[in-house]
């Protein structure tokens, strides 16, 4: 499978592939813009060709995108929900521009509105924005949550709903987060709890809507609820855990990217790379 971690985009969107190289990515998650902003600057011609001989010259690929931290489409304001919607299209225009294949994002959440009313208004937001974003050719990846505050995706049961109120099913995929999963209650650290996970995953949502992982350990306990990333093998999900899903015939061709704690040298990704790629049995 292609191993790889997030990058930073900081000087232009370009660097974050060669980013990526310098610490032996395969593949990597980037934001399309400033993930704490509303507003962005138009991507121009030499954005998008510089991108592009970024990518041709490393072959670092699959490259895809993770949303803002702003957007919330299961707000019941109507103001936030328009203003999340504007801007969900606006990354999906620019992840179809840097022919981005998927678009990996949180759900929502309801605050306070109930789980059933967010639900709902997700499923009705992204029913909006695949309308609007037809031909880009992007597909939507709702991620696995941990379920902290209101927030929705921390059951699969959430992902199986939101899939049947679509009226684009085809574009909607899946991005299983380790330590989201973990903290929202599935454990997958032994073989029979990693078969349990996965054959519920299958049930519930399809393990062919399964289309990328973000490889974190958890600094919180299974079903604590509460999103801290740490490095692998040193949170409470351990070496096994990844040692199983890194094994796992189903999951080998899909893109896997570290979302752990790192400074600007990128020596952590380097380490948890190596501590990934000795896990996998050849
Ligand atoms: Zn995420
Ligand atoms: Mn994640
Ligand atoms: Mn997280």
């Amino acid at each position: 499978m292609p191993l790889g971690a997030h990058m930073s985009i900081a000087g232009g969107i370009y660097k974050a592939i060669l980013r990526g190289k310098s610490v032996g990515c395969e593949t990597i998650q980037i934001f399309t813009k400033n993930c704490n902003q509303w507003r962005a600057k138009p991507l121009t011609p030499e954005d998008l060709a510089r991108f592009e001989d970024a990518r041709r010259k490393t072959g670092i690929t699959p490259i895809f995108a993770h949303t803002s931290y702003l957007i919330n489409l299961g707000s019941p304001q109507d103001e936030l929900w328009e203003k999340s919607l504007a801007g969900f299209l606006v990354e999906m225009e620019r992840c179809a521009a840097l022919g981005l294949p998927y678009l990996v994002t949180h759900p929502g959440a309801h605050a306070g509105a109930g789980e059933e009313a967010g639900l709902r208004r997700i499923a009705q937001a992204l029913n909006e924005i695949l309308a609007q974003a037809e031909g880009s050719g992007v597909m939507v990846l709702l991620e696995t949550t941990a379920g902290q505050g209101s927030n929705l995706g921390y059951r699969f049961e959430h992902f199986a709903q939101i899939i049947e109120d679509s009226f684009y099913p085809d574009r909607l995929g899946v991005c299983f987060d380790t330590c989201h999963a973990f903290a929202a209650g599935y454990d997958f650290r032994t073989p029979e709890t990693f078969a349990k996970t996965f054959e519920t995953f299958e049930a519930t949502i399809g393990i062919n809507r399964l289309k990328a992982i973000h490889l974190n350990d958890s600094r919180c306990e299974l079903g604590s609820r509460r999103d801290r990333h740490e490095h692998i093998g040193l949170g409470k999900i351990g070496l096994e855990g990844f040692r199983l899903l890194l094994n796992d015939r189903r999951l080998c061709s899909l893109p896997m990217v570290l979302e752990t704690p790192k400074g600007p040298e990128m020596k952590e990704d380097v380490e948890n790379l190596m501590t990934l790629k000795n896990l996998i049995r050849t």
